[in-house]
């Protein structure tokens, strides 16, 4: 990707190597996974946020890595792709006669105070609806590189560009209405909500990378393919193959390895939210 010359966002929080600190709500985690947060990586989030741990059963220690240059240059990265994903949505909500409004992106490293409650670097990547915040510990980059083979900016880019795609679906209501749902349903039917949500976010992503490179080609050789094998590399199916050895296609949150490329590539190739439908046809 060429980003080096790209503008950078006037909304990113450095968090990297503080401590955490602000009240926990509630005084447990109990309370606080009433707000869903959309994580990249699949797996129930109130189980990831427990995971998280709460005040009281752990000393807020958090272990902040000494900064890297590497580090560093990802967190300029971050800022370009997200300042581009502001550039590409302005642009497309004022085509649609609304207004957009800006998401902030967090860095951090080791666990983080979201309006969503304590989460850790385990949990991935992920968008926190109530307070309209991307969370990213940037060693997870690492992780897409080497434990789940996807390495290569544009993979990266595709990252940030999903969770953005969450904050989307949050301005025009839709997370808002699907998580209604998900709560009157059963189980297996609020996975396959969530899976549709999911793969939206995902044709959203790539609707970004369309109109990013139609306005500012950005594209370099071999790009495309970065973000579609990183949106396989996160299918469920893979997931699970890896972590358990087997698939429950019941339990998928976030759709397979195949639909996550297919609907990247709807996105990308039309470069239109309106084929991003996926809760409108079969997916
Ligand atoms: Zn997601």
């Amino acid at each position: 990707m060429r980003w080096q010359l790209g503008r950078r966002s006037d909304n990113v929080e450095d968090r990297r190597g503080t401590s955490i600190s602000g009240p926990v709500v509630g005084g447990g985690i109990g309370a606080l996974v009433l707000s869903l947060i959309v994580a990249l990586l699949g797996g129930d989030p109130s189980v990831i946020l427990q995971q998280g741990g709460s005040r009281t059963n752990n000393p807020p220690v958090n272990s902040p890595r000494p900064r890297s240059a590497t580090d560093d240059q990802a967190a300029e990265f971050v800022s370009v792709v997200l300042a581009d994903t502001e550039d590409v949505w302005n642009q497309i909500f004022r085509e649609n006669g609304r207004n957009y409004v800006e998401p902030r992106l967090v860095l951090f490293t080791g666990r983080v105070e979201s309006a969503c409650g304590l989460a850790s670097s385990a949990t991935g990547p992920f968008y926190c609806p109530a307070d309209e915040k991307v969370y990213i510990d940037l060693s997870f980059y690492r992780d897409l590189k080497n434990k789940y083979q996807a390495p290569g900016d544009f993979a990266q880019a595709y990252v940030i560009a999903h969770e953005v795609g969450h904050h989307v679906q949050n301005e025009l209501g839709i997370l808002n209405k699907v998580n209604r749902l998900r709560s009157q349903v059963s189980k297996t039917q609020a996975n396959q909500l969530s899976v549709r949500l999911e793969l939206q976010a995902d044709c959203f992503a790539g609707v970004w990378a369309n109109r990013a490179q139609r306005s500012r080609q950005i594209l370099e050789q071999g790009d495309i393919e970065e973000a579609i094998n990183a949106a396989s590399s996160v299918g469920d199916d893979r997931l699970q193959q890896r972590s358990q050895g087997y698939v429950v296609p019941d339990s998928f949150t976030h759709g397979t390895a195949a639909q996550r490329a297919t609907w990247f590539k709807r996105g990308i190739q039309s470069g239109n939210i309106d084929q991003c439908d996926t809760f409108g046809q079969n997916i």
